[in-house]
């Protein structure tokens, strides 16, 4: 099955105000100038950026989420931001378990799913991250851990309209260490195999799968190329609009 490719900027706790918007003004107007592509595209600046920036690329189907979300719909959260407030926001997506979530804010698969349910409750398009750390990959787990992360993150109700993975390995994220194609083919494979356990078959072959970690424009053409590699959650290379843009061109 053709999956449409997918590229995804994660810009973190990057920018402000004024640079933000300057590089969501550069993506929309390379995009305007784009006469056709063969990719989506979707940027996730901070929260405090979110309402500038999708007005920035209001009109030219560049897509805008969040980069967490709760997983409740209001509440005494202090701090948080719900999966609908980043809809009124102009939001279409948000990340959830993010590695640098799952680390410093002691996230866990069953609070990724919670995260991502709520996400599909509010229309929005969850993009589940899941990844092996470096000692898992020494230690032979690398397909285990991903396989356990997919079946403890993915809530009931998951599709491929609804969801889409990225598979970032934690010793790949802001590291310049970024997985050989084979690498990552191998993991995204397994990923979508065990989709097909969990989903069926239809939905596994139609879900798309990121791959995320020191992709940039002159190594991005051989992953996007890999049978299961459907696009990329990128980075440090997302906040620089050449580069983000020179990754999405390398989509087939
Ligand atoms: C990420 O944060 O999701 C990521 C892949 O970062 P980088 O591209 O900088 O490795």
């Amino acid at each position: 099955m053709a999956r449409r490719p997918l590229i995804a900027g994660n810009w973190k706790m990057n920018g402000r105000k004024a640079d933000g918007i300057a590089l969501a003004a550069g993506l929309a107007e390379k995009m305007k100038a784009s006469k056709s592509h063969s990719f989506d595209m979707l940027i996730c600046p901070p929260a405090t950026l979110l309402s500038d920036v999708a007005k920035a690329v209001a009109g030219t189907g560049i897509a805008v989420g969040g980069q967490d979300c709760h997983m409740k719909e209001s509440g005494a959260h202090t701090g948080d931001i719900s999966a609908a407030m980043l809809s009124d926001l102009g939001c279409s997506a948000v990340l959830v378990g993010h590695s640098e979530r799952r680390t410093d804010h002691a996230e866990t698969d069953e609070i990724v799913k919670a995260k991502a349910a709520a996400a599909h409750k509010a229309g929005l398009l969850a993009v589940i991250c899941v990844g092996e750390t470096l000692a898992q990959r020494d230690a032979g787990q690398t397909i285990a851990v991903n396989k356990s992360q997919i079946n403890g993150s993915l809530p009931e109700g998951t599709t491929a309209d609804n969801t889409v993975i990225a598979y970032e390995p934690v010793w790949a994220i802001g590291t310049g260490r970024v997985a050989t194609p084979a690498q990552a083919q191998e993991v995204h494979a397994a990923i979508r195999a065990e989709l097909a356990v969990k989903l069926g078959p239809g939905a596994a072959s139609a879900m798309r799968i990121l791959y995320g970690g020191s992709m940039k424009p002159d190594n991005a053409a051989e992953l996007v190329s890999q049978t299961d590699i459907d696009g990329g959650l990128i980075g440090g290379a997302s906040l620089k609009v050449a580069d983000f843009w020179a990754i999405a061109e390398s989509c087939p």
